[in-house]
């Protein structure tokens, strides 16, 4: 559960989520989150007045402060944070933290007004919410969801590079799901929209929290069913069948879609024997 505006006090014992923009104050050369009391460890940023409780880690309490940058000891210091993306790739164990630190912060920096009547909103003490007392609006963490799917068609399974990619790596679709649908309407839809095939046997595999800036991966598995690969130009730059023995540079292993690649290679090679 997430307290917030917890006093700060010199005292206070714990792990340390420093947020400051989409980046993470992380130990060098440890690389771990800072532990222990404030004070003593040397923090690049100036005590705050409240902090927030975003879990627990090994018997100890997770604050997280939000870092503006008048916070900064040194304005040089913004250096040493570390990117969302690079803790995913290189930090592992410490994402879920920073996905959670990260995306509380952006909660609490964009729900300071009411979207209803435009007064100011306050803290609900014992939920992650806002609330506007003249009106009674209130609001949640947007978690947006993503479906994300893996398709196999005997020893093949059809990658795609989508024109948003920035990193030339072939992968799996995925696609936001629309107000009203479930996630099988939108994995059938999405497929369909961007590469005119059906699929059929979707079997859910597993999710991932995706904080670019607050999406849930959802991951599933799925049999090509019918139809030929005819591409919507807008969103995807080429699609085709590989092989699983000759695949392409596809996203690595700490990645939701690396995982469903990975899976649907091991299932075939049972199919194999
Ligand atoms: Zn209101």
């Amino acid at each position: 559960m997430i307290k917030h505006n917890i006093l700060f006090n010199n005292e206070l014992n714990g792990w340390w989520c420093l947020v400051h923009q989409h980046r993470v104050y992380l130990t060098s050369p440890v690389n771990q989150l800072p532990s222990g009391c404030f004070d003593e460890l040397g923090l690049p940023v100036k005590a705050p007045e409240s902090v927030h409780q975003i879990g627990e880690h090994q018997d100890l309490p997770v604050y997280m402060i939000d870092v503006k940058s008048a916070d900064l000891i040194d304005e040089m210091d913004h250096e040493l944070f570390v990117g969302i993306r690079s803790v995913l790739f290189n930090h592992n164990e410490m994402f879920e933290f920073a996905a959670r630190a990260y995306q509380v912060a952006l909660f609490l920096r964009t729900h300071k007004y009411c979207g209803e009547c435009g007064e100011q909103m306050t803290l609900v003490d014992w939920e992650l919410a806002t609330l506007c007392e003249p009106c009674k609006h209130r609001c949640y963490p947007r978690i947006s969801p993503v479906v994300i799917v893996a398709i196999r068609n005997k020893d093949k399974i059809l990658l795609a590079q989508g024109t948003r990619s920035t990193t030339g790596l072939y992968s799996v679709l995925a696609g936001f799901v629309e107000s009203g649908e479930t996630l099988e309407q939108t994995v059938h839809r999405e497929v369909f929209e961007e590469v005119g095939i059906k699929v059929k046997n979707l079997k859910y595999q597993l999710s991932q929290p995706w904080p670019f800036p607050h999406s849930l991966m959802v991951g599933f598995l799925a049999e090509y069913d019918s139809g030929e690969i005819n591409i919507c130009e807008d969103e995807i730059v080429t699609a085709d069948w590989f092989s699983i023995k000759d695949l392409p540079q596809v996203p690595q292993q700490q990645t939701i879609a690396g995982k469903l690649i990975h899976t649907t290679k091991k299932m075939m090679a049972l199919a194999r024997r």
